[in-house]
């Protein structure tokens, strides 16, 4: 059955960006006969607002969307430090200690999401005093898994390159799991099978691919839509003084209607979708 499912982070509250994806992931799953989830992403530690989950929820039944809900994050903690000690125990993990302020100092190339961890830890013993985040060796990863690919229903086939995002971090320093990986068994443990999401975690998914392999997971299709931009052509940010959904439905405007202009290509003022 297809599955898919919205995932947003109780950080700030939702924009149209995340009105859009949901609606997407939710039209995908309906016009299949399938499954549209909703997943709380809330382990980001101190940026985390549970109780913004509820607004979240009302956001969506504004939409007029129907969902199941699955676990959060939070309720998963075990799962994700089962797999780290099973990549560790394949000798793919390596502590790291640095800071940003390293990384930087280090002259880490720019990559699609920031700079590029430029290995500085990896085969060396770190100070044991200092909090350790645990990185994956894509390289060597790769030596296990050789060549992998991946389809997009948008972008089409592709080669998985991993190493465009360096040795991710897969255990934080302050949580048992990163986005990457706690996102990967997830999606895996929802039985999602069409992982719709913004074009900006297109690179992620290269990282994601790798640790299905590893893991041995189920591979589901991806569907990275375009993103929804401001009048400076940039992505909607909270921010950047997007409007909350909240903001609209608290107005008393309506939702439905809302989601039906979105469906037909028609943005709020100032708004446009990128280039797919
Ligand atoms: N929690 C992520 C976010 O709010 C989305 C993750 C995903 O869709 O894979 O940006």
């Amino acid at each position: 059955m297809v599955t898919t499912r919205f995932a947003p982070s109780p950080n700030g509250l939702l924009h149209w960006g995340h009105a859009y994806s949901a609606i997407v992931a939710h039209d995908l799953a309906q016009a299949a006969g399938g499954r549209f989830l909703l997943r709380i992403e809330d382990i980001d530690g101190p940026r985390s607002r549970p109780e913004l989950a509820d607004e979240f929820r009302r956001d969506l039944e504004w939409l007029g969307l129907e969902w199941d809900e699955v676990l959060p994050q939070s309720a998963r903690l075990a799962s994700y430090q089962h797999a780290a000690e099973q990549l560790a125990a394949m000798g793919l993990l390596y502590p790291c200690t640095c800071t940003r302020k390293d990384i930087e100092a280090a002259g880490a190339r720019p990559g699609p999401e920031g700079l590029v961890y430029p290995g500085t830890c990896k085969g060396k013993s770190v100070d044991p005093s200092l909090p350790a985040a645990m990185r994956l060796d894509v390289v060597k990863a790769l030596t296990i898994t050789g060549a992998l690919t991946w389809d997009d229903n948008l972008a089409g086939a592709q080669a998985a390159d991993p190493l465009t995002l360096g040795d991710v971090v897969l255990v934080r320093k302050d949580l048992p799991a990163s986005y990457h990986l706690a996102a990967t068994l997830d999606d895996a443990a929802d039985g999602v099978t069409l992982v719709t999401r913004g074009q900006d975690l297109f690179p992620a998914t290269h990282v994601h691919r790798l640790l299905q392999a590893l893991l041995r997971l189920p591979v589901p299709r991806w569907h990275h839509h375009a993103l929804l931009l401001d009048e400076a052509g940039q992505k909607l940010a909270k921010r950047r003084g997007s409007k909350a959904l909240a903001d609209h439905r608290k107005a008393g405007e309506n939702g439905t209607q809302w989601a039906d202009r979105l469906r037909m290509d028609q943005w709020p003022c100032g708004i446009s979708l990128g280039s797919t």
